[in-house]
């Protein structure tokens, strides 16, 4: 998707070999008209799938997945991060490991709103390892629902994320793939920014 990778190339900040800043558009400061057209892409992978959900997980992936939600015409779910004390009865749980925090939190979902009868589309803005869209798909198994794909904004392809999605079977779109930070520069795949 042209626009996005425009504004990854022009606004992201390498902070390491590793991870991108995205602030300007994304991560703090929100484009409201980027997310919209995600919502329109994605609608238009995605649109012949029955899809009765969008998942995500707090906080960064909501805001591009409440507008592909409302282009679906269907709500937006967010898994949220557990209380240490709280009873998760009535909820669905699973543990997922942060790569930018490097730390491990349980995230839930209310079984009020995630069901055998849903088709889940989840969205998220980075994939890294895959451990935040593959812990949103277990919490959809745990459901009995199921996942009809994965929306990604910003891939960094030289991360294991897409691997691990696809051995598990399932479907990855991301609209823009990062191949390399190195030198402190974003290089996308299949283009070399010279
Ligand atoms: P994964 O779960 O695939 O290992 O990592 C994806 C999650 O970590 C996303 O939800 C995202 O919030 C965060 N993340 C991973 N890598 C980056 C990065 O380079 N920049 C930012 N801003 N977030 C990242």
């Amino acid at each position: 998707m042209d626009a996005l990778k425009r504004k990854v190339i022009e606004d992201g900040v390498v902070i390491d070999e590793s991870i991108l800043k995205v602030d300007g558009f994304l991560n703090h400061q929100i484009d409201a008209g980027l997310m919209y057209e995600i919502g329109e892409v994605f609608h238009s992978q995605f649109g012949d799938q029955g899809v009765t959900k969008v998942l995500t997980i707090e906080a960064s992936g909501i805001a591009p997945a409440i507008m592909v939600a409302h282009r679906f015409n269907v709500p937006c779910l967010f898994a949220k991060k557990a209380k240490p004390n709280t009873l998760n009865e009535g909820h669905y749980q699973t543990d997922v490991h942060s790569f930018t925090k490097n730390n491990t939190n349980r995230v839930i979902v209310s079984t009020e709103f995630l069901s055998d009868q849903d088709k889940v589309l989840i969205i998220d803005d980075f994939l890294a390892n895959g451990e935040a869209a593959l812990g949103l798909h277990r919490l959809a198994q745990q459901a009995g629902a199921e996942t009809v794909g994965i929306g990604i904004l910003v891939e960094k392809s030289f991360q294991p994320g897409r691997a691990r999605l696809e051995e598990a079977s399932l479907n990855v779109s991301s609209l823009c793939q990062v191949a390399s930070l190195k030198g402190n520069k974003v290089t996308l795949l299949g283009d070399d920014n010279d």
